[in-house]
């Protein structure tokens, strides 16, 4: 049978879901984790993922060529929350860590950053007002203002002082500023190296830093016409329409993705 020819953006739901059955084989679905999988809580620490997803996930990365969660978590938080899941990768602090055959692999230029980013987290507690929630990522360093929204400049103007005095990278999101190394790794080079041997690839965000990932979707579609993307936003109130804008379709909730996803996999059983 003659594949579908792939349709021109903005595409319909049927119609994406038609040509990724057509290449389920060859097809890669990469997720965000909070805000897509997950819905957004003030303790980051208590987020859970809907309760379908990893059953869904699961299915999914038997019918398809590979699945993958890209998040600023680190992989240790993630297993935490996917343990059961054998043939998911977990890509962790935007890439700088990766699951791999049962251990986590670390970006080697990142490991000399670990103690400082140790300091920043004891300073960031001693010097930011106690409402801002410090999450020490080994890696990395979010201050959190989701439950004092009043504070974000504060949180901010440091952040912006500490990332130039330390020569660290700043990575803004929802009600949250976090602090990197300066190793060159975000979700846009992950899905980039992820893609360069794939026919078609989704990937699902809610926020500022998975507009790179969609941005890497549509570089590989510019240079490899015969190649699909699918940029898929899931909506909130924090990033506006930025998120949505840039990509081929939103979704309303985790809930929703959710949904979308047992249709999808139905259509590509179905195949
Ligand atoms: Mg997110």
């Amino acid at each position: 049978m003659a594949e579908t020819p792939r349709p021109t953006h903005p595409l319909s739901v049927a119609e994406a879901w038609s040509v990724t059955a057509d290449r389920a084989a060859d097809t890669t679905f990469f997720f965000d984790f909070d805000g897509v999988l997950s819905p957004v809580t003030d303790d980051p620490e208590a987020s859970q993922p809907v309760a379908a997803v990893p059953g869904v996930l699961e299915q999914l990365a038997a019918s398809v060529r590979r699945v993958a969660i890209v998040s600023a978590r680190p992989v240790s938080f993630l297993r935490s929350r996917f343990a059961s899941l054998e043939r998911v990768d977990l890509y962790g602090l935007y890439g700088l860590e990766v699951w791999h055959e049962g251990e986590v692999v670390t970006e080697p230029a990142a490991l000399p950053w670990i103690p400082a980013m140790a300091d920043l987290t004891e300073r960031a507690r001693a010097e930011l007002p106690d409402a801002v929630l410090v999450e020490f990522k080994r890696l990395s360093v979010a201050l959190h203002w989701r439950t004092a929204p009043q504070l974000a400049p504060v949180v901010e103007r440091w952040g912006h002082e500490q990332a130039e005095r330390l020569g660290l990278k700043i990575q803004g999101g929802r009600m949250v500023v976090e602090l990197k190394p300066p190793v060159d790794q975000d979700k846009g080079m992950v899905i980039t190296e992820g893609v360069r041997d794939a026919g078609c690839a989704w990937y699902f965000g809610d926020d500022m830093s998975d507009i790179k990932a969609f941005d890497a979707l549509r570089a590989r579609e510019a240079v490899d016409p015969a190649f699909f993307g699918v940029a898929v936003a899931v909506a909130n109130p924090e990033t506006g329409a930025d998120v949505s804008n840039a990509a081929d379709l939103t979704l309303e909730s985790p809930d929703a993705v959710t949904a979308f996803l047992t249709d999808g996999l139905r259509r590509i059983q179905a195949q």
